[in-house]
């Protein structure tokens, strides 16, 4: 089937008083309607920015599209005018951020919110729309919906409010959701129970999901495919559980090697030594090369392909000259 969302070749660019920087160089993604893609890496990897893009909440200056095409259900969107476009955001595609609390309008009760998007988009009185807010709520598995319906956003807990959130995003049925670090501020528990409550939703409701983390322990049970990103670029792609088998990049298996375990206490974690690239200045060939302990002569002047990595199962990609040997290293 055709795929939701196929964001192809996609180029962003931020000018800074020091210089252009290269947000996001070239990325390819798809995803299926009831698919959950989890785009994971360290800030400043071009995962949120992608994600911008495809929402359209980022093409005014400083920052820009510089090439590439976001097919969503065939259409580009880069090619629809504002208001095309405005629609699309509020019916079709929802995003749900990291912090509720300032998403949120602190004067307007919960029900208000949720109400609001029934009366502008569909017209609906408010009391129809506060009907459909208390439903929403229920949906999300806010207890006493009824009672709490006209309360506002700071009564509510952090998870509470991150439910809220999730019944805005889910309101007018969108068929793409795109979560940016939705449980990042929860602690583990209430992330746990808000992960799970996403992922119920998106396959009852058989929406797309991009799940954007850098938690790879946060996702592993809820995505269906993993899209690992460096310095605007996306590294590894493949089915989730294959990647925790055998990592085909050694960053991944970086990111993989430093998830805490607690079958390891006391044992000397991993951690990816060096830090990210400056995006006004990215090291030529692959940009990972400063920090990876495989990096070879042809790393520093050559930058790998996302080629497919074959012999394994699934429909994998990695862009590093070595996968194999990064496979097979995995493999002992
Ligand atoms: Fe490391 Fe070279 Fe592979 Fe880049 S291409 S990840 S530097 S081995
Ligand atoms: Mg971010």
């Amino acid at each position: 089937a055709e795929p939701l969302l196929d964001v192809r070749d996609l180029h962003v660019e931020f000018r800074t008083r020091d210089g252009v920087a290269k947000a996001v160089n070239g990325v390819n993604y798809t995803v299926h309607a009831g698919e959950t893609l989890a785009v994971l890496g360290e800030s400043g990897s071009g995962k949120s920015v992608t994600a911008q893009a495809v929402m359209g909440i980022l093409d005014v200056p400083p920052g820009r599209i510089a090439g590439g095409e976001i097919l969503f259900k065939g259409r580009d969107l880069l090619k629809l005018k504002e208001d095309e476009r405005r629609k699309v955001r509020g019916a079709e595609m929802a995003m749900i951020f990291q912090d509720a609390l300032s998403a949120l309008n602190p004067v307007l009760s919960v029900g208000e919110q949720l109400g609001e998007m029934f009366v502008v988009h569909k017209g609906m009185s408010r009391k129809d729309a506060k009907a459909r807010a208390v439903e929403l709520m229920d949906r999300v598995r806010i207890p006493a919906a009824k009672e709490r319906v006209g309360q506002y956003p700071h009564q509510f807990s952090g998870g509470m409010r991150q439910r809220i959130m999730i019944a805005m995003a889910l309101a007018l049925e969108p068929d793409l959701i795109i979560a940016d670090e939705p449980t990042t501020a929860l602690d583990v528990t209430v992330q746990a129970q808000v992960m799970e409550l996403l992922a119920d939703l998106q396959r009852e409701l058989h929406m797309g999901l991009i799940l954007i983390t850098h938690d790879l322990g946060v996702v592993a049970d809820v995505a269906d495919t993993i899209a690992v990103m460096y310095a605007g670029r996306i590294v590894e792609r493949a089915p989730v559980h294959e990647i925790y088998k055998a990592p085909a990049h050694p960053y991944t298996k970086g990111l993989l090697e430093s998830i805490p375990r607690l079958d390891q206490k006391g044992h000397e974690l991993y951690a990816i030594k060096g830090l990210p690239p400056n995006l006004m200045n990215i090291p030529p060939g692959c940009a990972f090369h400063p920090r990876c302990p495989m990096a070879q002569d042809v790393c520093r002047s050559v930058v790998p392909p996302l080629a497919e990595v074959t012999g394994v199962p699934g429909n994998r990609r990695s862009a590093c000259h070595f996968w194999k040997e990064t496979l097979d290293a995995a493999d002992q």
